[in-house]
């Protein structure tokens, strides 16, 4: 039932910053009658990452896989607040969040201060360009809803402008050469998107750019996708091969222009060679940079010094140098890599620590009670002592939180033309597999990890529409 948000003056401002996979499973499993939460983010819906990447080429539709943070919070216990705004500050001395609203209809109040007692930052990160020259102008980044869609329209550009009546052969070769930078799971998974776009659909309506269209997938170490075992790197080279999508190792993209890449390749004999590629989409996947609003937090923590990531945290998650600030996902560094899996056990893990954290309060203030009553009340003492026992039993119990444990639950991608690779604990086993089942798998997989039932109907219905009808090649 939907109820006013009232601040309750006995209860504690918990305040979460974000609505990504950290801030989204906390406020899923927290008991919000316990605090006053307020949740602040920019963007109005959870974003369910893992199928992103197929939201570039219209296998799945961007809608498909948002859930708007209103429907998440209107189920809730007690009524959480919501501002669709932008932390800009957080201010630990006054224990305030400065945030602004930057969408683009604003009202005369669009930048003010929210006071908290509890703090939990998970605002993600932004994308790493490592001060690369020309790459924030000249890319797209594929992080957001918006990303996506922007890249969507710009293949379809390349393609049409590229069958443009006396295009020169140059031109049609540099327009239809897709460059992806980077070979982590988001440049794989976006590659192999993009060949799957170019096979299964495009060639079919545009047949006289079948021989000109190319991906190439740069990457600055020795091997694509690292965090995954040896036999499944060399399964994805292999497959990449197969899908004609070239993959360039060793290699560090240098320079960015609106119409070429620059990159420095290293030889088997260490030598290196600088080569400059016409591109017509260029699409950045290099990984995570750390927003300023924490990086600002960070330089006001003198135990933050050393931290060059995100926020140091302890075992329970609580901001190094801090008293009331947590941090999940993308933003700590708790020692695990940045991924939706860990963010989310992370954000599950506070919320059972606050629900505990408000229960123990509940029965220290009893404890407290009966302890005064034992002082004025000296009738009775037997009673009100066993009964004082068995709240200081419960409290003990209670207050044997364990630290954050995460557990693996395994590593797996889109490889392209029906393939995945996965490396899943299981059983206390750890298996490496690829291929179609995997793919399978991998679909099973990301079906039931989806944010609803909603969520989970949409994915489906994508999918049966893509491929009996093939993915809309219209550009919007
Ligand atoms: P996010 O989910 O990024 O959420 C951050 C939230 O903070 C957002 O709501 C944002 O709007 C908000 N925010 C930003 N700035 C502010 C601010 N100043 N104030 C308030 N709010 C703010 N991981 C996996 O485990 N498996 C996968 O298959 C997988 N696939 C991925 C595919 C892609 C294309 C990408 C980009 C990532 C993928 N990941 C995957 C990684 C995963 O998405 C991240 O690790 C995860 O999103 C981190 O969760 P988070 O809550 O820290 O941040
Ligand atoms: P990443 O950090 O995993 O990979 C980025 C890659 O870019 C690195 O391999 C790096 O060597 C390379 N690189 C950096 N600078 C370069 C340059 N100038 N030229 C060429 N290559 C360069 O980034 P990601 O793929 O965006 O992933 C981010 C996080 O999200 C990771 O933790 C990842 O596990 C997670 N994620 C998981 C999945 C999945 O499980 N399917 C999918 C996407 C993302």
């Amino acid at each position: 039932p939907e109820e006013q948000f009232e601040p309750d003056p006995s209860k504690k401002n918990l305040v979460i910053l974000g609505t990504g996979w950290g801030a989204v499973s906390l406020i899923k499993k927290l008991d919000t009658e316990n605090y006053n939460v307020i949740v602040i983010s920019p963007r109005n819906y959870f974003l369910f990452t893992p199928l992103l990447p197929s939201c570039t080429t219209g296998t799945v539709e961007h809608r498909s896989i948002m859930e708007p943070i209103r429907s998440i919070t209107r189920h809730k216990q007690a009524a959480v607040k919501y501002y669709e705004a932008e932390a800009t500050k957080i201010d630990p001395e006054r224990k305030v969040i400065m945030m602004d609203d930057n969408s683009d209809v604003k009202g005369t109040a669009n930048k003010t201060e929210v006071p908290y007692d509890m703090l939990v930052v998970s605002v993600g990160a932004e994308n790493a360009t490592f001060g690369i020259p020309g790459v924030k102008e000249h890319s797209c980044f594929l992080k957001e809803i918006g990303d996506a869609q922007q890249i969507r329209k710009k293949i379809m550009d390349c393609v049409e402008t590229a069958t443009f009546k006396g295009q020169s052969p140059e031109e049609v070769e540099r327009l239809l050469h897709m460059v992806v930078v980077g070979g982590g799971p988001t440049g794989v998974e976006f590659a192999g998107e993009l060949q799957d776009f170019f096979d299964q659909d495009i060639k079919k309506w545009i047949p006289e750019i079948s021989d000109k269209f190319k991906v190439t997938l740069i990457e600055a170490l020795p091997n694509v996708l690292p965090m995954f075992s040896k036999q499944l790197i060399d399964y994805t080279e292999s497959t990449f091969k197969e899908e004609k999508i070239t993959i360039m190792t060793k290699t560090a993209v240098k320079k960015v222009t609106d119409k070429t890449v620059e990159a420095e390749a290293t030889g088997p004999d260490g030598k290196k060679t600088v080569e400059v590629m016409p591109y017509g989409l260029l699409v950045w996947a290099t990984g995570n940079a750390v927003r300023p609003v924490v990086k600002d937090l960070m330089s006001q923590i003198p135990a933050q010094k050393d931290s060059r990531r995100g926020l140091a945290v302890n075992e329970y998650l609580v901001v190094q140098g801090t008293k009331d600030i947590w941090a999940t996902g993308d933003c700590a560094v708790a020692g695990y890599a940045p991924t939706a899996q860990v963010a989310s056990q992370e954000g599950a893990f506070l919320a059972r620590l606050f629900n505990t954290m408000a229960k123990s309060e509940a029965i220290e203030s009893q404890i407290h009670e009966l302890s005064s009553t034992l002082n004025l009340k000296p009738g009775n003492p037997g009673e009100i002592a066993t009964a004082i026992e068995a709240h200081e039993k419960q409290l003990r119990r209670i207050k044997d939180i364990k630290p954050f444990h995460y557990t693996h639950q395994g590593s797996m991608a889109y490889i392209g033309s029906e393939r995945a690779v996965a490396d899943v604990s299981w059983l206390n086993g750890n298996f490496a597999t690829g291929g179609g089942l995997t793919y399978l798998f991998w679909r099973s997989a990301y079906l039931s990890m989806c944010f609803s039932t909603r969520n989970r109907v949409l994915v489906v219905v994508d999918w049966l529409k893509s491929k009996a009808f093939g993915r809309d090649v219209s550009r919007e």
